[in-house]
């Protein structure tokens, strides 16, 4: 966007560059193998190429950018972090920087990768049998078909562990869904639907992969007037007598709904590292418009107060990029538990609320106008903040970790 622009000069007259926006400031990407960060730069050559130049429109029209989906599909990344079914693997130090670099550019794009590979995808890689993953995971990670993951209801948030409202009754070689799900991301759109039922036998949370474009009695309504990650299509899901095949149920590992947990602990500390992204994305834009930005006839960058915006921002990022490299090490080593993925998720979200807030103040006016692009970021760090568990849920389960008293009610 035009701004009046602004160069440092020399003493000697001559114009001196100023430094481009580098929001890995302690150089977490430059730790990974040539390999993963060959694959690192591809993410962000198509996002600075072919996302960022179209984002905003979309964000704005409540659109997602189909017309992106063939060069993503090329990238090779989908299932990256499961081994083998045709996914490329990668270290989780590498999962994590891919949706940080995706979110740095746009949140919303983050996400929907997110739910399809991370959620949709490593829920059957995590919990389903061999015949499942065979099936299922190479169309998925060559992204011919995506998934959602339907686990939020209308009536049930927060407290899905224990009152899951929709039911999977078993009938013969059968089941029989029935409820609703809501806020459920690529759902309007996508093939593969991950539903967690609960099972009326045995009162048990059970997964289920449902093709919700050919089973009858499954419908999506696209959920509308959202003011965070615009992008992404969200649906409220109705199942009347859906039929489900039981060889479609998540038998290998989800029995109950600590299954579940199981998915959501990885899931968790990816949002710390998309979180984590989004914050790079408004401090970088927010830097660059310091950089040009002139009051008083000098650029704003030279202000102390500005710079004291900036160096908290960069503080804020750095100190978030740790905490999720550090839990990347611990589930490459299959150490990550789930309250460590709690606080990653809750500690990056809040501080993910400051950074984008000091970004949006520093462009003052133009901070609310999407078209400079941080009022993005500054919408969507709301979602981030609030989805995969909320940030009261998560510090409920690092209290009762720490204290060993269970707060929950
Ligand atoms: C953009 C977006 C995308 C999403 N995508 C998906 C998806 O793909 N799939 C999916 O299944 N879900 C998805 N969700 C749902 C998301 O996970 C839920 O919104 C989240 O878990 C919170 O549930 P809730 O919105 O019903 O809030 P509620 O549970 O109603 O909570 C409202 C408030 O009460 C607080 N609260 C609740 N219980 C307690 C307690 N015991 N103690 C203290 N405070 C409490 C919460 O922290 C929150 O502040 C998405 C949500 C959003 C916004």
């Amino acid at each position: 966007m035009p701004t009046a622009t602004a160069t440092q000069t020399r003493k000697t007259g001559q114009p001196k560059p100023l430094p481009q926006p580098n929001s890995d400031f302690y150089q977490f990407a430059a730790t990974l193998g040539a390999d993963e960060l060959a694959m690192l730069k591809r993410v962000r050559t198509f996002m600075e190429t072919k996302v960022a130049p179209i984002i905003n429109k979309y964000w704005v029209e409540d659109a997602f950018p189909f017309e992106v989906l063939p060069a993503f599909k090329e990238l090779n990344v989908g299932g990256l972090g499961i081994q083998g079914y045709g996914c490329p693997g990668g270290s989780q130090l590498l999962v994590g920087l891919v949706a940080m670099e995706m979110a740095r550019f746009d949140a919303s794009i983050a996400t929907f990768f997110g739910v399809h590979s991370g959620l949709a995808m490593g829920s059957i890689a995590l919990v389903g049998s061999e015949e499942q993953k065979k099936t299922w995971l190479p169309p998925m990670a060559r992204m011919e078909k995506i998934g959602c993951f339907g686990l939020t209801e209308p009536l049930v948030g927060s407290g899905t562990g224990a009152g899951l409202t929709t039911t999977a009754k078993r009938e013969g070689d059968t089941w029989v869904l029935n409820g609703q799900k809501r806020w459920i991301g690529n759902a309007p759109w996508c093939d593969v639907s991950i539903i967690w039922a609960r099972d009326v036998a045995d009162n048990q949370v059970k997964g289920f992969i449902v093709e919700n474009k050919t089973t009858p009695g499954f419908s999506v309504e696209k959920m509308q007037n959202k003011i965070a990650l615009k992008v992404v299509q969200n649906g409220q899901i109705t199942m009347k007598d859906c039929r489900v095949p039981d060889a479609n149920r998540l038998a290998a590992g989800a029995q109950s709904f600590r299954d579940t947990a199981r998915v959501l602990r990885g899931t968790r500390y990816y949002v710390g590292w998309e979180t984590t992204g989004c914050q790079m994305g408004a401090y970088e834009h927010a830097l660059k418009y310091a950089q040009e930005r002139l009051q008083f006839g000098r650029p704003i960058g030279s202000f102390q107060l500005i710079q004291d915006l900036l160096a908290k921002m960069l503080g804020n990022i750095t100190a978030c990029q740790c905490m999720v490299a550090r839990a990347a090490q611990l589930a490459d080593e299959g150490k990550l538990t789930e309250k460590q993925s709690a606080l990653s998720k809750a500690f990056t979200t809040a501080k993910t609320r400051e950074t984008v807030s000091w970004a949006r103040e520093l462009l003052g006016g133009n901070g609310i106008l999407v078209d400079y692009n941080v009022a993005r970021f500054f919408a969507d760090a709301e979602a981030l903040y609030s989805y995969e568990g909320t940030y009261q849920m998560q510090h409920l389960i690092v209290g009762k970790t720490v204290t060993g008293f269970s707060a929950f009610v």
